[in-house]
């Protein structure tokens, strides 16, 4: 077989926080990496006032964020931290507390907006020598090369050969599409409904969550005082309350959120935002691999969708660490899946229980309704339980990568 001339290492389809992460754990290497991001700079660096799209960050997340050397530009923008977390249900007395202090941390995680996110680990990866950020620029298309890595081609005409080829482009990968990797999953027939607001009450740095019969409704502290909302519902009603002016959307805003925090006192610009769940078949093939979206797609519920995306791609980084260490070809399959088996199980683990969820909550009929109480009270009251699931949502349990784990 010829062999071919590798242009890079490793490149990267997508600069999201999932794919920029990857490159700023990989970047300290001898590798070569190309990060490839659709989307120009000066469209993710965040505006003065918060952006509409933010993200609840666990504590493994920002560890990460921390060990890639991102998280002080983080902080820097602006992070709202949540000690607190509020969940009730509309349609019974059910209600759960999450209490930072009663499990000995002192908090549950942080509300950052996404572009903050994005643009802290893209500046990161633009001082890290061994990686190029091609910005904007967009993936046209990919050719395995006789098992050995792939050429692909971008839509300025360019072609580079890489070893390894990651799917990070989020859930409509065109790397899944053009690898051949089947994807399953199904519509919620929801969307979410998100703006940023003001509460006549404080947010108390508390998450809320209540669940209505056609979706759950989240208010999110954010570091201005205000709180971003994200309102999951029936597409109907989603397009619905889009149309309502400013004034109509605030009071079914306040009725909805039943005046927990008072009246809403002033609205921003709204988007919906179609809800489904996804899985890849396969992760890896030869010489490629999908991580974050691209892979699996969660509803937003618990906010969990790209704390397992960042898992995927510090336990990616570790898997091709430890390859190098013994000598082995990253690309191989033998390499990647070490990673698929790592990351499948426990992404699954996190599809399923938000289905779970997501469908106890939406069924009305009154023996589910009782049962959804009682399970609420019982594990409101049942400390250990209930700590045991705070604390692997908070990414403190489990099989976490190096970059997510406590340093000793
Ligand atoms: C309403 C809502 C609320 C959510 N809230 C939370 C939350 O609170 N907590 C949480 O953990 N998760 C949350 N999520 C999920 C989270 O937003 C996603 O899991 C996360 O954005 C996935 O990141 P990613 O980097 O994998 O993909 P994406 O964010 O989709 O990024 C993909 C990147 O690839 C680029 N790209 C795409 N195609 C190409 C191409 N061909 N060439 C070059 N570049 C390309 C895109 O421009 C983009 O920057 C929420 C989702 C929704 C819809």
């Amino acid at each position: 077989m010829n062999s071919i001339k590798m242009d890079y290492d490793l490149i990267i389809v997508g600069g999201g926080m999932v794919g920029s992460a990857l490159a700023c754990a990989l970047g300290e290497t001898d590798l070569r990496i190309a990060l490839l991001e659709g989307k120009p700079l000066e469209h993710i660096c965040p505006d003065p006032k918060p952006d509409l799209r933010v993200s609840a960050i666990n504590r493994a997340s920002q560890r990460i964020f921390a060990a890639v050397g991102a998280w002080d530009s983080m902080a820097a923008w602006r992070v709202s931290p949540f000690r607190d977390m509020q969940v009730w249900d509309a349609m019974g007395s059910g209600h759960i507390h999450f209490d930072s202090a009663a499990i000995g941390e002192p908090l549950l995680g942080w509300i950052i907006e996404n572009r903050v996110i994005q643009y802290a680990l893209l500046e990161r990866v633009q001082q890290l020598p061994a990686v190029d950020l091609f910005c904007p620029v967009a993936l046209d298309t990919a050719e395995p090369l006789d098992g050995k890595g792939w050429r692909v081609r971008l839509n300025d005409g360019c072609e580079y050969a890489t070893r390894l080829l990651v799917g990070a482009d989020g859930a409509q990968s065109k790397v899944r599409q053009l690898a051949g990797i089947d994807a399953r999953g199904w519509s919620y027939d929801q969307k979410a409904v998100v703006s940023n607001v003001r509460t006549a009450e404080s947010h108390q740095e508390t998450a809320w969550q209540r669940f209505l019969p056609a979706g759950p409704l989240a208010f999110l502290p954010l570091h201005d005082g205000g709180c971003s909302i994200v309102w999951s519902t029936l597409p109907e009603q989603a397009d619905a309350l889009l149309a309502l002016d400013d004034s109509a959307f605030a009071q079914a805003l306040t009725e909805a959120f039943d005046r927990r925090l008072g009246a809403i006192t002033d609205v921003g610009p709204r988007e919906a935002f179609p809800l489904r769940l996804q899985h890849a078949h396969d992760y890896v093939k030869p010489g490629l691999v999908l991580i974050g979206d691209a892979a699996h797609v969660v509803h937003p519920l618990a906010g969990q969708g790209v704390n397992l995306g960042l898992l995927d791609a510090a336990t990616l980084a570790e898997v091709i660490l430890n390859a190098l260490a013994a000598g082995q070809e990253i690309g191989a399959f033998k390499t990647l899946r070490r990673y698929e088996r790592w990351r499948k199980g426990d992404n699954l683990l996190m599809l399923g229980v938000m289905d779970g969820f997501k469908r106890l909550f939406s069924n009305s009929l009154p023996p589910v309704r009782l049962l959804r109480t009682l399970g609420l009270h019982l594990t409101d009251a049942a400390s250990p339980l209930k700590n045991l699931i705070a604390r692997r949502a908070m990414g403190l349990e489990g099989d976490l990568p190096r970059l997510a784990r406590a340093m000793p």
